[in-house]
């Protein structure tokens, strides 16, 4: 696996070589980059989306899209632009992002300032060029190429563009605004989100051949808080047979040496499954039937961290506290904090049952610090197929799969209302790049920034051209 991760890594460096000569030539730089450079420009750290948001919403109301403001506060910037007006009552495609960005943090290790939006090399540097501002960009532009079809004729559809605030910290101010009190305006059939991408590295048998995962469900995370208190003597010279420090230890190393419990839920399964079909061979086939391979197949997932995560509910003690004290001193209170993401059928009342078993200590208080938002897994249907439609057109001989994500976004508010949501950053990135999210140098080459803008663009040709769409206009 690392081998051919190697592989992939000195191709693409090869790819961005050849970007580079093309960059040095302005004149080839497309709008796309430009307007993605802009935006850049516009920092907006979370809590801070408005000015970003502000000058995203005007170039798509130049631009001629109808646009709504939904929320315009100091710390929560919501709109939308969409083809049609909201109140027109259409069914509505909603195309998802978010406009706030993690902070850049040392910034002296950066090549190019972070809120700059330099284009060099080929590419688009700063905050956001890959999440999510970069989507953003693709998402407008592809809609803008039918605005003009849209005002000449009746689709039987809306387009919508939702830019929200706060996702990075839970999607407070952004996502869960929109579904608590514009879901009916927004009137959505199906959104598509962030989440997914192309996904290098993984097929074994053709490691060349492209593979894009779209993200059907997320795990949720729940953080959790256990303390245990106790009154002992104070002093650390006579140890007593029992107090705070040595009883926690103890508990949490029976939490962290259980056997975590496989579970094949119906998306990891039907994940495999679409993965051994895109993969084909022996393998191919023991992905096919798990079941039948289990023995072979569970101790080589075990060895793979993220395939690990993907099929068990995983702890990670992310904290241990005692109040200060000197050396001497043994505490009468100690706690520790869990990071917990559950499989989406997990139910948490079950889990947390369990996580009390397999702490073996009654005395452990263990309290719910946050628990993301619970949805089950969407449903695979047929706007899974229009988007793989589009991927394919755009990246010939490509594989699509639904994939399970280890980490949680704004998608789930709107599956936990039922609403079909499929998480797609419509991009191939080596994984070079795709360690730039959240980190220094986050920077979005051009050519995949115009590509991503092709899948919006064939997306929204696939669906006028649809079943879906005929079928609306009757
Ligand atoms: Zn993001």
């Amino acid at each position: 696996m690392h081998r051919i991760l190697a592989i992939l890594f000195l191709s693409c460096l090869l790819v961005s070589r050849s970007l580079f000569a093309q960059a040095a030539d302005s004149d080839t730089i497309p709008h796309s980059a430009h307007l993605l450079s802009r935006y850049i420009r516009h920092a907006s750290v979370t809590g801070n989306e408005r000015m970003a948001g502000l000058f995203f919403s005007t170039v798509a109301r130049q631009k001629g899209f109808h646009v709504e403001i939904l929320t315009d506060e100091p710390d929560s910037f919501n709109f939308t632009a969409s083809l049609y007006p909201l109140d027109s009552g259409k069914p509505n495609i909603v195309l998802l992002n978010h406009i706030d960005v993690v902070p850049a943090v040392s910034k002296e290790e950066f090549t190019y300032p972070p809120f700059a939006g330099v284009i060099a090399d080929g590419k688009v540097w700063g905050r956001g060029a890959i999440d999510n501002k970069g989507m953003g960009v693709m998402q407008l532009l592809a809609m803008e190429d039918y605005l003009d079809l849209a005002k000449d004729s009746d689709l039987p559809f809306n387009v919508t563009m939702l830019s929200v605030s706060g996702e990075e910290t839970g999607g407070e101010a952004g996502a869960k605004i929109i579904v608590t009190e514009f879901l009916d305006l927004l009137n959505p059939v199906v959104v598509y989100g962030e989440g997914g991408s192309g996904v290098p590295g993984v097929l074994v048998r053709e490691p060349d051949r492209k593979l894009f995962g779209i993200s059907v469900a997320f795990k949720r995370s729940l953080w959790i808080e256990l303390k245990l208190s106790m009154t002992t003597i104070g002093h650390g010279s006579v140890p007593p047979v029992s107090y705070t420090v040595q009883d926690k230890v103890q508990a949490l190393n029976r939490l962290v040496d259980r056997d975590r419990r496989i579970t094949f839920s119906e998306s990891t399964r039907n994940m495999f499954y679409e993965l051994g079909r895109v993969e084909g061979g022996l393998r191919g086939f023991a992905l096919r039937n798990l079941w039948l391979f289990r023995p072979f197949v569970i101790p080589a997932m075990k060895r793979e961290e993220v395939i690990h995560a993907l099929i068990t509910n995983t702890i990670t003690i992310t904290a241990i506290n005692t109040p200060e004290g000197p050396p001497n001193l043994i505490p009468q209170e100690i706690t520790a904090v869990l990071d917990c993401r559950l499989l989406p059928e997990t139910d948490t009342g079950e889990f947390l049952e369990e996580l009390r078993r397999a702490l073996g200590n009654e005395e452990v208080d263990i309290r719910v610090i946050k628990e993301g938002v619970h949805a089950l897994p969407t449903q695979v249907d047929k706007f899974y197929d229009y988007m793989k439609e589009a991927l394919k057109i755009v990246y010939p001989g490509s594989g699509v799969i639904p994939v399970l994500a280890p980490a949680s976004n704004d998608n789930n508010y709107f599956r936990a209302r039922g609403i079909p949501t499929y998480g797609m950053l419509p991009v191939f990135l080596p994984v070079y790049l795709i360690e730039t999210i959240h980190n220094v140098d986050e920077r979005l080459p051009i050519d995949a920034l115009e590509k991503g803008l092709d899948v919006y663009r064939q997306l929204i040709a696939v669906l006028i051209e649809s079943g879906y769409g005929r079928q609306v206009i009757q």
